[in-house]
C-alpha cells in the first residue's frame, strides 16, 4: 500500500494528498503532519518506513468538506485519491493485493464547485496569463458557475487588470515577473509550454466543440493561449469530470474605468485595509442574493465608461425609485434566491445532489415571481428583464416543481425525494415498504403472543438486518422455539431471526433497492434537463442578478438619499453638496456630516479641467473630502445614484488616489519610495479623461524635496489638464494658484475656541493660514508639558525666519551653548566643554543605531 501511496504522491507532488481509506482520507509523512497543524487534528504513527515509523493522520469521509474548507481557506490544495474498486475485488485477486486507487480530482481556492467552501455574495475566480511584454491575454473563469472571459492587456495594465478581477487563484508561467499580489491569492505556477500561443485558438476551438474560435468573437493570440491554459488546468485538477464552461467571452476593457491597485486599495472599494472594516460595498449593499451582491460587486469594481449604459442603468434604478411596491415585491422575490448556475455547475460535473435540482427549481420560480412584481413603466433595460424572467418558470421549472419533494432540500438526501404520483412503480414500491414495516409491527405482537415475552422486540441494524430481540433472562423461551434460531448474543441481550423474517426482509430490501434505483433513474433525467437548458437558465439567472442590483441600488438611493447623477461625454466634474457614503454611514447621525461641493469643470472656453488645493489641519476632513468625490464618480459609473444633491461627471477613463501611501516593507521600499514609484505611474499614465486625487504627496522626505516633487507633479498635471484634486501641508504651494489659471485653493473651515480647535468640516475657498498641528496634537492627548514647550517653540519659529530660528532654538539648548554659541555665558565649565566637543567628534551619526544615539546623549549629559 504504501509502494501505491508514494507513486500517487509522486505524480501529485504539490498539495496534501487525500488517500481514501474505508471510510477515512488518510495523509502520511509530512502531509500527516502539515494536516494536524493546519486542521488541529491529531497525528500517530502507523506501520514503518525505512525503518522509521510513518506518521499519519486522518478525516472522516463524511466531514471532508468541513476540512477542505479550512485548508482552502489556508491556500492549502487538496489531492484527492479515492478507492476506483470494491475492496472485495481486490482481495479476489489475493489476500494481499491493494485496492486501486487514482487521483479524481485536485481542490484548489480557484476550481472549488461545493455550496459550503463557496462565499455565497463573492465570485471565485480562477485566472490564467500568457504572453510577455509585448502584451498579455487574461482568461478568467468563475469556475462553479462558468462564466468564461478573455481580455487582453499592455505590460503597465496588468497590475490593474488583475487588481480588478481580484482572482482567487491565478496561473502564471515559470519565471514570469507577476505585480505585487494581496496574500490572499493563491498563484499557481506552470511550464511555459501550457501557455504556448502556436495552435491556441485552434486547440481552444476545438474543446469547445467550434471549428473556429471566432464563432465567439475576435480574440488575440495571447488571449486564446491564456483561455487555453485555463481549460488544461481543469482538465488537470477535475480530472474525473469538470463543471462546464460557457463559450468565452470578450471582455472589452476600453469600456470600462481604469481604476489600478493601490487606488483600489486606498479607496477600499471591494476590500478594506483592515479586515473587518467597511468597505464602499459593505456600505452601499443593498442585495437580497447572492448572486445580486456578486453583480454589485462587479459593477463597483468596473464602473462603466459608456455613457448610453450608464444612462440606461440610471433609468432603470429610477422606475424603481418611483415604484417602491415594485420595488418590495421584487425584492420579496428575489430575497435568498440560490446561485442558480453554481448548482447547475455541480450537476453537470456529476457532484450534485437532489438539493441543487430542487435550487434551480426554486431560483426559476423566483424568476417567474418577480417578473410579475415588475413595475408599470418599464425602460430598456427593465424590459428586457421582463422579457426574459417571465419565460421561467418554463417548463423545466414546472417539471422540476412537480418531481421534487420537499425532501430533496436536506443535505445528502439519498431517498424520498422523488414527489408522490410522478412514476407509478416507485409509488407501487413505497406503498411495499410502508406495508412491510406495518407487518413487522403486527408480527412483533404475534411473537409476543406466542411467546409470552412482552419485553420481545423486532428491530433493525445495518449489520444483522431485522431481527427479534429479547432480554437474556428469555433467551431461553425462544431457544425452545423451532422457528427462531439464534444469531448473535449479547451482554443483557439475545437476537434471534426467524423464516419469516428473513422473507420480509428480503421483499422490504427489494422494495426499498427498486424504490432508489427509480428515484436516482429520475433525479438522473432531470439531471440531463437542466444541463441540456444551461445556457437558458444562465439567461435567467444573469436578469435576476441584474434585477437585484437594480432593486438594491434604488432602495439605497431612497434610503440615503441619493440622486440621479448626469454622466456626460467631456470633462465636466461638478458635484453639489456631495457626501462620503462610508463616513456617513458609520456616523450615529447622518445629518452631521457636512456635504461639500466640488468643482473641476474646464472654464469657459477652455479645454483643460482644474484642479483645487486643497489646505487645512489634520483631522479636518481632507482625506475624506478627496475619496468622496472619487467615490461619487465610481458610483455614478457603475450606475449608481450618488451622494450629492447633484452631479455632473463627465466620464472618467482612469481614476487615480494616493491617500496616505504606507510601507511596502514586504517589497523593501520605503513609504517615500512606494510614493514615488506611484506618483511615476500616474504622471506617466493620466490623459485628460482621468480623474486624479493626491493627499500629502512627498511628506515622506525633508520638507524641500518634498514641496519641490509636489509642486512640479501638479503643474505637471495641470499640463495634462486632467480633473485634479491635492492636499497639501505645505502652504507654500497655494502661491501656485496664483499663477496658474486652471489652479484653485481650498481649505477646510476651523474655528479655534479657547486654543482649542474646532472642526467645521467645510471646504471653502482660500489657503489655510496655518497647520494646527500643536492642537491636534493636543486633541489627541499629548501631555500638557510638551504641548506647552511645542508652542513656545512653534511662537519662536514663527517670530523670525527659520534659519535665525533654529540658531535662536541652539542658544536655548544648554548641551549645545559651547559649541554653537561659544561667545554667551556658558553653563559648563571651559574643561567640560573640551571634553563635549572631543566626545561629539568621536559620534558619526550615520553609523548608530537609535538607542546607540540614546545612550551617546545620556553619555553627553552624564560628562557635562
Ligand atoms: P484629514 O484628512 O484632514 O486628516 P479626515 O478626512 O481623515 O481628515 O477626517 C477626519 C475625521 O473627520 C473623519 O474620520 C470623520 O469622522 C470626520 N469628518 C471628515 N469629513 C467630515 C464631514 N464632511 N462631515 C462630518 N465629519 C467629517
Amino acid at each position: 500500500m504504501m509502494a501505491q501511496y508514494l507513486a500517487i504522491k509522486a505524480a501529485y507532488p504539490e498539495g496534501l494528498l487525500f488517500y481514501r481509506m474505508g471510510d477515512f482520507y488518510e495523509m502520511f509523512f509530512d502531509d500527516a503532519h502539515l494536516a494536524a497543524r493546519a486542521l488541529s487534528i491529531h497525528c500517530t504513527t502507523r506501520g514503518t518506513h525505512l525503518g522509521e515509523p510513518i506518521p499519519m493522520a486522518g478525516v472522516p469521509v463524511h466531514a471532508a468538506e468541513e476540512h477542505l474548507a479550512r485548508l482552502i481557506a489556508q491556500n492549502i490544495r487538496v489531492v484527492i485519491a479515492e478507492q476506483t474498486e470494491d475492496p472485495a475485488e481486490a482481495k479476489k485477486r489475493g489476500a494481499k493485493s491493494v485496492v486501486a486507487r487514482e487521483v479524481v480530482r485536485v481542490v484548489t481556492p480557484g476550481t472549488i464547485t461545493e455550496e459550503r467552501l463557496l462565499d455565497p455574495s463573492r465570485a471565485a475566480l480562477l485566472v490564467t496569463i500568457a504572453g510577455g511584454k509585448g502584451g498579455y491575454g487574461i482568461a478568467a473563469a468563475d469556475v462553479a458557475s462558468g462564466r468564461f472571459q478573455l481580455l487582453a492587456t499592455s505590460e503597465e495594465g496588468l497590475s490593474a487588470e488583475l487588481a480588478r478581477l481580484d482572482p482567487v487563484e491565478l496561473i502564471a508561467p515559470d519565471g514570469l515577473t507577476l505585480p505585487h499580489l494581496p496574500p490572499r491569492v493563491t498563484v499557481t505556477r506552470r511550464p511555459p509550454s501550457m501557455f504556448r500561443t502556436s495552435e491556441a485558438s485552434a486547440r481552444l476551438a476545438e474543446a469547445f466543440g467550434v471549428a473556429d474560435l471566432a464563432a465567439f468573437g475576435a480574440f488575440s493570440e495571447v488571449e486564446a493561449a491564456a483561455g487555453l491554459a485555463l481549460v488544461l488546468y481543469l482538465q488537470e485538477t477535475q480530472i474525473e469530470s469538470a463543471p462546464p464552461l460557457d463559450p468565452p467571452r470578450k471582455d472589452a476593457p476600453g469600456d470600462v474605468m481604469v481604476i489600478d491597485a493601490a487606488t483600489r486599495a486606498s479607496l477600499e472599494l471591494t476590500r478594506a485595509s483592515r479586515a473587518d472594516g467597511p468597505t464602499l460595498l459593505s456600505a452601499i449593499d443593498r442585495t437580497v442574493s447572492g448572486i445580486g451582491a456578486q453583480r454589485l460587486a462587479e459593477r463597483i469594481a468596473s464602473p462603466s465608461t459608456r455613457v448610453e449604459t450608464i444612462a440606461a442603468r440610471h433609468d432603470a434604478v429610477a422606475v424603481f425609485i418611483a415604484d417602491p411596491e415594485a420595488r418590495a415585491g421584487v425584492r420579496r422575490a428575489l430575497k435568498g434566491v440560490s446561485d442558480a448556475m453554481r448548482a447547475v455547475g455541480r450537476l453537470a460535473a456529476g457532484r450534485g445532489q437532489p438539493r441543487d435540482a430542487l435550487a434551480v427549481c426554486r431560483a426559476l420560480e423566483a424568476a417567474a415571481t418577480a417578473a410579475a412584481a415588475l413595475p408599470a413603466e418599464r425602460p430598456a433595460l427593465v424590459a428586457a428583464m421582463g422579457e426574459r424572467l417571465a419565460e421561467a418558470p418554463g417548463e423545466l421549472g414546472a417539471r422540476l416543481a412537480a418531481t421534487l419533494d420537499e425532501r430533496a432540500a436536506s443535505a445528502n438526501a439519498t431517498d424520498g425525494y422523488v414527489a408522490e404520483g410522478v412514476d407509478a412503480a416507485l409509488d407501487e414500491a413505497r406503498v411495499l415498504q410502508n406495508e412491510s414495516r406495518r407487518f413487522v409491527a403486527a408480527l412483533q405482537a404475534d411473537y409476543q403472543q406466542a411467546t409470552g415475552v412482552r419485553a420481545l422486540k423486532i428491530k433493525h441494524n445495518a449489520v444483522l438486518g431485522w431481527f427479534v430481540e429479547v432480554p437474556a433472562g428469555h433467551a431461553d423461551t425462544l431457544h425452545g422455539i423451532d422457528d427462531f434460531s439464534h444469531r448473535q448474543s449479547l451482554a443483557s441481550a439475545v437476537r434471534f431471526t426467524t423464516d419469516t423474517l428473513r422473507d420480509l426482509e428480503s421483499r422490504i430490501l427489494a422494495a426499498s433497492d427498486d424504490a432508489r434505483s427509480r428515484e436516482q433513474a429520475i433525479f438522473a433525467a432531470l439531471v440531463a434537463d437542466i444541463v441540456a437548458a444551461r445556457p437558458w437558465i444562465a439567461a435567467v439567472a444573469d436578469k435576476m442578478a441584474e434585477l437585484d442590483v437594480t432593486a438594491a441600488l434604488a432602495e439605497i438611493a431612497v434610503a440615503a438619499r441619493w440622486t440621479r447623477p448626469v454622466v456626460e461625454e467631456g470633462l465636466a466634474f461638478e458635484v453639489a453638496a456631495g457626501r462620503h457614503p462610508v463616513v456617513e454611514a458609520a456616523l450615529a447621525d447622518a445629518s452631521r456630516f457636512v456635504p461639500n461641493d466640488c468643482d473641476l469643470t474646464p472654464a469657459e472656453g477652455d479645454a483643460k479641467a482644474r484642479a483645487t488645493i486643497l489646505t487645512g489641519p489634520n483631522m479636518g476632513g481632507k482625506s475624506t473630502y478627496l475619496r468622496q468625490n472619487a467615490l461619487i464618480a465610481i458610483l455614478a459609473q457603475a450606475g449608481a445614484y450618488v451622494p450629492a444633491a447633484r452631479a455632473r461627471i463627465g466620464v472618467v477613463d482612469r481614476l487615480f488616489s494616493r491617500i496616505g501611501a504606507s510601507d511596502d516593507l514586504a517589497a523593501g521600499r520605503s513609504t517615500f519610495m512606494v510614493e514615488m514609484v506611484e506618483l511615476a505611474a500616474i504622471l506617466n499614465q493620466a490623459g485628460p479623461g482621468a480623474l486624479v486625487i493626491l493627499d500629502e504627496i512627498g511628506r515622506g522626505t525633508a520638507t524641500f524635496d518634498g514641496l519641490s516633487i509636489a509642486w512640479a507633479a501638479l503643474e505637471r498635471l495641470n499640463e495634462i489638464g486632467c480633473r485634479t484634486l491635492f492636499a497639501t501641508h505645505y502652504h507654500e504651494l497655494t502661491a501656485l494658484a496664483d499663477r496658474r489659471p486652471r489652479i484653485a485653493n481650498a481649505t477646510m473651515r476651523v474655528k479655534e475656541w479657547r486654543g482649542d480647535i474646532v472642526f467645521l468640516h467645510q471646504v471653502e475657498p482660500g489657503a489655510a493660514d496655518r497647520s494646527y498641528g500643536v492642537q491636534v496634537a493636543r486633541l489627541a492627548g499629548l501631555p500638557a508639558a510638551v504641548v506647552r514647550r511645542a508652542r513656545d517653540v512653534l511662537a519662536r519659529l514663527e517670530e523670525s525666519d527659520r534659519g535665525a530660528a533654529r540658531a535662536a532654538l541652539m542658544a536655548d539648548l544648554p548641551l549645545f551653548a559651547a559649541t554653537v554659541a561659544p561667545a554667551e555665558p556658558a553653563p559648563a565649565t571651559p574643561h567640560c566643554a573640551s571634553r563635549l566637543v572631543e566626545a561629539l567628534d568621536g559620534l558619526d551619526p550615520d553609523a548608530l543605531s537609535p538607542r546607540e544615539a540614546l545612550e551617546a546623549l545620556y553619555e553627553l549629559k552624564a560628562a557635562r
